[in-house]
């Protein structure tokens, strides 16, 4: 990220170049530079780094909800189907039962 500051003594307009980390010299008249916003950007993007990894992990429990709601669904899938198997078995039996009552199977 390139970002430019300017010159105190002679108003230049100097590009900070990454290595530039608490002062630099003006190209155009030699003087000190101190980038005092230093710590600013990188306060500033540190908390972009903290929002970034903030939104990551909310997107990880969105994630997470979803296959959790996912699994219940499964869940209420696989109940209906044994549901299901119960009646039929419930209803064979009575039919065997009717059956054995009337004698069918005898
Ligand atoms: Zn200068």
């Amino acid at each position: 990220m390139a970002r430019t500051v300017k010159c105190p003594s002679c108003g230049g307009e100097l590009t900070v170049k990454d290595e530039n980390r608490d002062f630099m010299f003006c190209e155009y008249c030699g003087t000190k530079v101190m980038l005092d916003d230093y710590r600013e950007t990188h306060r500033f993007v540190d908390e972009a780094r903290i929002q970034e990894s903030k939104d990551a992990k909310e997107l990880e429990l969105k994630k997470m909800e979803f296959e959790e709601r996912k699994r219940h669904e499964e869940n209420a899938n696989a109940s209906k189907t044994i549901k299901t198997c119960l009646i039929i078995i419930i209803v064979c039996f009575a039919i065997l039962m009717i059956g054995g009552f009337l004698g069918f199977f005898h």
